[in-house]
C-alpha cells in the first residue's frame, strides 16, 4: 500500500510524467506517479511514436522486399503480407516498452497509484480506481496528463470506418482506399504505412502545402518525393461531412475557401487534424488553476502554474506536442522541484517525421528567419552527391544548414533523406553548443556515411563544399 504522503505526485505517466517522476527519485525526492489507463508510457508508448515506428519499419522493410531486394540480387519471390503478424510485431513492442516503464518506476522507487486523478485541494490529489478512493498529500504536484485526438466538426470518429491515430493502428484489413484528412505528421507517417501495405492514399488538407511550420522549401520537395511513392495530395481542401451509411464511405471535399464539393470514396477515412491537451476530470477550474484559449495549461518558465504547488508539463501545455519535449521538461520541473536550476532550450528541439525518406529540423525555417530579419547564409547539399547514398542507392533528398550571416552561428538545421532521424541529432549538439557552421564543416566525418552531407551542408555555407 502506497505511504501517502510525498514531496512530488505526477498525474499520468506518459514520457512527461514517468520521465519527471524517476528524476525525482533520482534526486531524492519522495515520488509517487498516477496513471488512470492500465498501462504507463501514455500516448506514445501506447498508442503514439512507439506503435507507429513499429508499423513503419515493419511497412517500410515489406516495400523493400519488393521493390528494393530484387535489384540488390536478392530473390525472395513477391511477398505477401501477413498483416495478424505486424500487428502482433507492433503490439510486442508496445508490450516491451510499458513493461520497461514499469520497471524503470519500480527500480527508482516511484509508487504507482492506478486510477484517475484529481486535484481536491492544496496539495491534495484523490485517486480513483479499481473500486476504491484514496488520497494522496503532497507537497507538489506536476499535471503530465497529455493530451487527446482533435475531433472534426460533422465527423463522427468511430475508429473503425472513419478513424483516428488510434484506430489506425489496429486496422483488421489493408483499406483498398484510405482517406487521410490532414498533411501533418501523424497523417503522412500512417498514410505512408497503409500506402506500402496496399492502400490507395489521398490526403487532404486545408493549407496550401504539407507538413505546417516545416521549412517550406523542404515541405515542397518533401511532397513531391511522397507524390512520386503514389501519396495523392489535395491542398486548400477541406473535409466537412463523411456519409457512412453505405459500404463505402463518401467524404465531401469542398475548397478551403468554400464552393463546389466533391465526393471522394474511400473503405476508411483517418482524421488526423491535430491534438489538444487532455485536461477532463482532473479538477483544475475547482482549483483554480488558469488555461489559455486553445485549453493549455498555463505555466511560467519555471513549469509553475498560477496555483502555488501545481505545476505542468508535456503536450498539456505550450509548444510542440513531441514526446521529447515532455521528457526534457520532466527532467527539468523534477531538478526545480529539487532546487535545481532545471531548465529547456526551446530553440533546439529537433522534429522528425519518421515517413521515407525522413524529414528531420531543428532550429529555424528560412520563413521564420526572414520573419525575424535575421539575414542568413544557406548550405545545401544533395545526398546524390554523397557516397554511402550513392552506394544504398537511397539518393533522394538534401541537407540545408542555416547560419547567421554575420557569426556563422547555426540557426536551423533541415534534413531530407534515409535516417534523416538520427542524423539531426548531431545538429542539435552543434547547435547546443552554440556552433558555427565552420565548426561543423572543420568536424571529421567518418566516410562513407550520410552525415558526410552534413559535413557538405555546413561547407557549402562557405560556398566550399568538395563532392559537388
Ligand atoms: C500516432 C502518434 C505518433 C506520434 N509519434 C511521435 C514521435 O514519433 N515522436 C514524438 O516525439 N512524439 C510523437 N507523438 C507525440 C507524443 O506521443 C506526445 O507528444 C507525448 O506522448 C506527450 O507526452 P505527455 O507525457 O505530455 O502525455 P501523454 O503521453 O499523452 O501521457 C499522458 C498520460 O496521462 C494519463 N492521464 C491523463 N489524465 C489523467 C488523470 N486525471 N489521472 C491519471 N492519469 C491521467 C493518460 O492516461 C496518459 O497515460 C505521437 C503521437 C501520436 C498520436
Amino acid at each position: 500500500m502506497a505511504d501517502s504522503r510525498y514531496d512530488v505526485v505526477v498525474i499520468g505517466t506518459g514520457p512527461g510524467g514517468y520521465v519527471c517522476a524517476i528524476r525525482a527519485a533520482q534526486l531524492g525526492l519522495k515520488t509517487a506517479v498516477v496513471e488512470k489507463d492500465k498501462t504507463f508510457g501514455g500516448t506514445c508508448l501506447n498508442v503514439g511514436c512507439i506503435p507507429s515506428k513499429a508499423m513503419l519499419h515493419a511497412s517500410e522493410l515489406f516495400e523493400e522486399a519488393g521493390h528494393a531486394f530484387p535489384k540488390m540480387g536478392i530473390k525472395v519471390g513477391k511477398p505477401t503480407l501477413d498483416l495478424g503478424a505486424m500487428m502482433k510485431f507492433k503490439d510486442e513492442a508496445v508490450d516491451g516498452n510499458v513493461k520497461g516503464v514499469d520497471f524503470l518506476l519500480k527500480k527508482n522507487k516511484v509508487d504507482a497509484v492506478r486510477g484517475v486523478g484529481r486535484i481536491v485541494g492544496p496539495g491534495r490529489i484523490e485517486v480513483k480506481g479499481d473500486g476504491k478512493t484514496q488520497t494522496l498529500e503532497t507537497k507538489g504536484i506536476v499535471i503530465a496528463t497529455g493530451s487527446e485526438v482533435t475531433q472534426l466538426k460533422g465527423i463522427d470518429i468511430d475508429e473503425k470506418r472513419i478513424v483516428s491515430s488510434t484506430g489506425a493502428l489496429v486496422l483488421g484489413k489493408v483499406p483498398e482506399k484510405l482517406l487521410v484528412v490532414g498533411a501533418g505528421v501523424i497523417g503522412l507517417e500512417l498514410g505512408s504505412v497503409w500506402r506500402r501495405l496496399g492502400a490507395q492514399v489521398t490526403v487532404v488538407e486545408f493549407l496550401d502545402r504539407i507538413v505546417p511550420g516545416i521549412d517550406l522549401d523542404v515541405a515542397k520537395s518533401f511532397q513531391r518525393l511522397l507524390e512520386r511513392q503514389g501519396i495523392a495530395f489535395k491542398l486548400s481542401s477541406k473535409v466537412t461531412a463523411v456519409d457512412n451509411s453505405g459500404k463505402r464511405l463518401k467524404a465531401s471535399v469542398e475548397p478551403a475557401a468554400g464552393g463546389k464539393a466533391e465526393t471522394v470514396e474511400a473503405d476508411v477515412v483517418l482524421v488526423a487534424v491535430g491534438r489538444v491537451p487532455f485536461t477532463e476530470g482532473l479538477g483544475l477550474e475547482e482549483a483554480g488553476v488558469k488555461k489559455d484559449n486553445r485549453g493549455r495549461v498555463i505555466v511560467d518558465a519555471h513549469f509553475a502554474t498560477n496555483v502555488p504547488g501545481i505545476y505542468a508539463i508535456g503536450d498539456v501545455i505550450a509548444g510542440p506536442m513531441l514526446a521529447h519535449k515532455a521528457e526534457d521538461e520532466g527532467v527539468a520541473v523534477a531538478e526545480i522541484l529539487a532546487g535545481q536550476a532545471g531548465h529547456v532550450n526551446y530553440d533546439v528541439i529537433p522534429n522528425v517525421i519518421y515517413t521515407y525518406p525522413e524529414l528531420a529540423s531543428v532550429g529555424k525555417s528560412e520563413e521564420e528567419l526572414e520573419q525575424a530579419g535575421v539575414a542568413y547564409n544557406a548550405g545545401k547539399f544533395p545526398f546524390t552527391a554523397n557516397g554511402r547514398a550513392k552506394a544504398n542507392q537511397q539518393t533522394e533528398g538534401f541537407v540545408k544548414i542555416l547560419a547567421d550571416a554575420k557569426t556563422d552561428r547555426v540557426l536551423g538545421v533541415h534534413i531530407l533523406g534515409a535516417d534523416a532521424g538520427n542524423m539531426i541529432a548531431e545538429a542539435a549538439v552543434a547547435m547546443e553548443f552554440g556552433a558555427a557552421a565552420e565548426d561543423i564543416a572543420r568536424t571529421c566525418h567518418a566516410h562513407p556515411t550520410l552525415p558526410e552531407a552534413v559535413k557538405e551542408a555546413a561547407l557549402a555555407v562557405g560556398k566550399r563544399a568538395i563532392h559537388m
